[in-house]
């Protein structure tokens, strides 16, 4: 999944991005409500942590012009105002969940898991494919009760196909899925990913198909015509 996090308290921005980065999400960071505007249209996130008391722009307006363009991503709004005003204004601008300052990380963390389910309900546990099952909390991949050995970002592209079984998912989507701003990562290290997960998950029955030109294509084996 791939995070923005606008958060303009260096101690706090650095907590969050370690503990998003440790849970295997692709993360962003800004301290600029500016900033976090531009990218809100730019790039497709899974989800926003956005602080509210932002310098130039403030949080509730780079919240409320997102709304406007009708972006639906999920935002967990974070607030050292913890007055049930600004809790309402939050809401009202189109906030998912609102947490004040100071919060604990574990806490933060479970109202992501819980914002990212409600968004794809299809990724709350597990997802199964011939017989390859992905363990999506966890993080891992079975052939039968077997684990599968993947690096964190072969399972990302596990993850970003699985998402999209049968249905052709280009690169340059899944670089987007994958790496944030400060991450160089190319194409070419995606076609690697790719060529050491297809051969791990060959044996559970599922294939990655190459769709030349476009991308690649998640399936189980004998079912490409
Ligand atoms: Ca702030």
């Amino acid at each position: 999944m791939r995070l923005l996090i606008v958060e303009d308290d260096p101690l706090i921005a650095d907590g969050l991005i370690r503990a998003m980065r440790a849970s295997g999400h692709a993360v962003d960071h800004t301290d600029s409500g500016v900033e976090a505007d531009q990218a809100l249209r730019q790039y497709p996130y899974d989800l926003v942590i956005l602080d509210l008391g932002l310098p130039r722009m403030d949080g509730l307006d780079v919240l409320r012009r997102l709304r406007a363009n009708r972006s639906g991503v999920p935002v967990l709004v974070l607030t050292a105002r913890d007055s049930l005003d600004d809790r309402v204004a939050g809401l009202d601008a189109g906030a998912d969940d609102y947490l004040a300052k100071p919060f604990d990380l574990p806490e933060l963390e479970a109202r992501v898991r819980a914002l990212l389910r409600r968004q794809q309900p299809s990724l709350s546990g597990r997802m199964q494919l011939g017989e390859l099952v992905i363990d999506v909390n966890g993080r891992s991949a079975y052939h039968g009760n077997r684990r599968i050995e993947l690096s964190s970002r072969e399972f990302g592209v596990l993850e970003v196909l699985a998402r999209r079984a049968g249905r052709v998912v280009g690169k340059d989507q899944m670089l987007d899925a994958l790496t944030g701003w400060d991450e160089e990562v190319g194409t070419n290290a995606i076609e690697v990913y790719v060529h050491r997960l297809r051969k791990k998950i060959e044996p559970a029955g599922v294939n990655i198909r190459t769709v030349r030109g476009l991308g690649y294509l998640l399936d189980k084996t004998g079912e490409d015509g």
